[in-house]
């Protein structure tokens, strides 16, 4: 039975709560009207004040590396900082430095502002924090991030990022891990102004006359990067590529992209220690030569009578959209002899799509495939060669990406595949072209004159497979 139901109870009950209800308002009326309120406050600032600042250093996941956390709750210049320190004097001195720097001009800045004006109510905040990236027991990046926000303003935010190599205590620049040769920088720049243009959710963000003023290629423009196995990533402030209120724009390279232009520690160093193609000590030379984005009705065609005068395989990424537009020169791809890879249906970033939208862009594709070629696909790459982790897990096709760019997308002449090759080439090489421009099919007959002089035997991908960790 409810005990409500008592009429006596329930009664009580009532009564209890009207009680509690008047008590409650006649404090709060009490604590309005009293002329002490700012007295109250006063004293709450002051004893803020006095307990307001702490510093305090913990251990971090990482062996050798501790986090500090500079707290203020001053009620004017209120700050938080987190920053790493190691056992390493001339490290700890560069973040000091950066600490303090941005303590001290955050700081300037409200005392001028309380001398000058009366602002005392205004909001101000500093917050920095940071995350640290391992490349390997070598080398670690630190990436900063500043908040501040001045005077009520907009939060303004910059980056800052440390490059450490642990073992000979240095802090390394951009231009070493692009092995000191201002070419490599003009070769990662490119990639990036284009990445910049033809990915359409970065195209819409930046802006294209800042990207050309602030892109040059001086090692100056890219001080802002970290490096983890995977990945390089490149942080661009605000208002250095993008309107001022755009957010940091950060762009992720893989390291096996980067591989031919990176200094000589860091592809070995990859090469031993992620899945990346393993150059195993065999006397046979061997290339795959992979052509993306088609079938196209004119070039692939010519590409694939190149082929045979060299006797050569390659592996055709194909895109499912042009298969279903030109199905005779797939099956013609097929009939001569050459691997059949996934390409995706509509060339998206696999990364920005649900996991549904990804499953969609493969499955569509191996359908139009199937039903084309009567054959399933034996490889996959993702568009861009974007791809992470989970993508790979879902995808029942070995995921394969290049070792060798020939930028013939970019640079529409018959000499760049040849130019481009003859710079990176190296045994079990995945080289990179795209059968849908004329200068590539144009070029090839040189890339296939050099390649088999130098001795190379012209493989499919899923051949060079046991030779990819
Ligand atoms: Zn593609």
């Amino acid at each position: 039975m409810n005990n409500l139901e008592n009429p006596k109870q329930r009664r009580w009950l009532i009564i209890s709560l009207i009680s509690t209800i008047i008590v409650l308002l006649g404090t709060i009326i009490y604590f309005t009207k009293t002329e002490n309120l700012s007295g109250v406050k006063n004293i709450l600032a002051k004893a803020d004040s006095s307990a307001s600042h702490s510093i305090s250093e913990e251990e971090s996941n990482f062996p050798g590396i501790s986090i500090v956390s500079d707290i203020s709750n001053d009620e004017l210049s209120p700050y938080a900082l987190q920053y790493p320190k190691t056992t390493n004097d001339e490290f700890n001195q560069h973040v000091m430095n950066y600490i303090n720097d941005s303590k001290d001009s955050y700081l300037k800045v409200i005392k001028y502002m309380k001398d000058n004006s009366n602002s005392d109510s205004l909001i101000n905040e500093l917050n920095i924090t940071f995350e640290t990236y391992q490349f390997d027991e070598n080398y670690y990046s630190f990436v900063f991030t500043k908040r501040q926000s001045l005077h009520n303003a907009e939060t303004e935010t910059k980056m800052k990022t440390i490059l450490f190599n642990s073992v000979t205590e240095e802090i390394v620049p951009i231009q070493h891990v692009l092995s000191n040769d201002i070419r490599n920088l003009e070769t990662f720049l490119t990639y990036i102004r284009s990445v910049l243009s033809e990915n359409e959710d970065l195209a819409s963000k930046t802006d294209k006359a800042k990207i050309k003023d602030f892109l040059v290629t001086d090692w100056e423009t890219v001080t802002n990067f970290a490096i983890d196995k995977e990945n390089l990533v490149v942080y661009f402030d605000e208002g250095t590529i993008a309107p001022k209120d755009s957010g940091t724009i950060s762009l992720n390279i893989s390291m096996s992209f980067l591989n031919p232009i990176l200094a000589t520690e860091f592809q070995k160093e990859m090469i031993d220690q992620s899945e990346n193609i393993q150059v195993i000590d065999d006397k046979r030379k061997r290339v795959a030569l992979t052509f993306d984005d088609g079938p196209h009705p004119t070039v692939t065609k010519q590409i694939l009578s190149h082929l045979d005068k060299y006797d050569a395989k390659a592996t055709f990424f194909m895109l499912g959209n042009r298969i279903q537009y030109y199905p005779e020169v797939a099956v013609e791809v097929r009939n001569r002899g050459h691997e059949i890879g996934n390409h995706t249906w509509s060339h998206p970033v696999l990364p920005k799509l649900s996991m549904d939208k990804i499953m969609y862009e493969f499955n569509s594709t191996e359908e139009m495939i199937e039903t084309t070629l009567g054959q399933k696909s034996s490889v996959f790459r993702p568009p861009y060669g974007a791809i992470t982790d989970a993508i790979e897990a879902a995808i029942p096709r070995k995921s394969v990406n290049w070792t060798v760019d020939t930028m013939d997308w970019k640079y529409r002449n018959a000499s760049q595949p040849i130019t481009a090759i003859k710079k990176q080439i190296h045994n079990n090489a995945v080289i990179l072209m795209h059968d849908i421009h004329q200068s590539t099919a144009d070029g090839l007959p040189a890339v296939l004159e050099f390649l088999s002089n130098e001795g190379y035997e012209f493989v499919t991908v899923s051949e060079l497979i046991p030779f990819i960790k």
